[in-house]
């Protein structure tokens, strides 16, 4: 299914506890509990987005094809989210093979990006600047319109309270953002099959082989198959559309390259025939051998 209008890619592993402790437990925790409800992609209302104006009021070029819109960020600290940027773009096309060739008629080439000073900065300033009613609490990109270059992406985010630096879900929303330019043709959406690869694959790209949290699943008695983590939507919990998501994308791209040489190719031409006859059949005939994969994972 392809929207007609723009949609967003709202992300909310996270939530109200940021204004709390974002310490890895209770990231955990909140996954595990937390259902995915809000985290639907939405046709956004007709009204256009606002300046940044007072709320984030100094501008900062990544490279130049990415904006920043901050409000209190040092110097360092802007160097540090550009080149954390850096680094996911590498990932991105290494991982995917994608030529750094954007999908055709893709006018998306620069992307905006908003940080709001922590958390409740962020609430309650969001909507002022997407101009959106609906704004995922952990974060999200909004896709503009891809064949139009006066409509560009932007990405919503805020600055983590844990200790140290670091900007929320940057490389994730950011990930989608890169898959929405060089890999899905047309709308990004979460129609049947495509969400399991939209956030599994941003969650693969910013952790890599790192994500205790998805490891941490493991240990239940009852793991799921591909064919249960290819079908999930934004009606199950959070610890399924992102962490089971994960570990299928991990799955495919250490295991099964060729898959994903023709997964890529099939949504690069809006093939969605051949996308799902590529996560059908190894579904059917991988699944042992994915089963014995999660085992080893668990072992290590
Ligand atoms: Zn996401």
């Amino acid at each position: 299914m392809v929207f007609l209008s723009a949609v967003i890619v709202g992300c909310s592993h996270n939530k109200s506890n940021e204004t709390k402790s974002p310490s890895n437990k209770t990231y955990q925790n909140n996954v595990i509990s937390q259902s995915a409800n809000d985290n639907e992609f939405i046709e956004p209302p007709v009204s256009s987005r606002g300046p940044a104006l007072d709320i984030l009021p100094n501008e900062h070029d990544c490279n130049g094809s990415i904006r920043l819109y901050v409000s209190k960020l040092s110097d360092d600290q802007l160097h540090s989210v550009c080149a954390d940027l850096d680094d996911t773009r590498l990932i991105f096309h290494d991982t995917l093979g994608t030529n750094y060739e954007p999908v055709k008629g893709d006018q998306n080439e620069k992307v905006n990006i908003y940080i709001f000073d922590g958390y409740k900065h962020y609430i309650d300033n969001v909507e002022k600047i997407s101009g959106l009613s609906t704004n995922p609490k952990g974060g999200f990109f909004y896709e503009g319109n891809p064949f139009d270059a006066k409509h560009q992406p932007s990405i919503y985010l805020f600055v983590s309270s844990a200790s140290g630096f670091s900007v929320w879900n940057l490389k994730h929303e950011f990930s989608h953002y890169l898959n929405a330019r060089f890999v899905k043709y047309g709308h990004v959406n979460d129609s049947a099959l495509y969400l399991f690869w939209e956030e599994g694959l941003a969650e693969y790209i910013a952790k890599g082989a790192d994500n205790p949290q998805a490891i941490s699943l493991l240990k239940s008695p009852k793991l799921r198959t591909l064919a249960d983590i290819f079908d999930v939507t934004y009606k199950d919990t959070s610890e399924e559309v992102y962490l089971w998501s994960y570990l299928g994308i991990r799955y495919i791209v250490e295991n099964h390259p060729t898959s994903l040489v023709d997964i890529v190719s099939a949504l690069r031409l809006d093939s969605h025939e051949r996308f799902k006859e590529t996560l059908e059949t190894l579904a059917s005939s991988q699944e042992e051998h994915f089963q014995n994969w999660l085992k080893e994972l668990s072992e290590n």
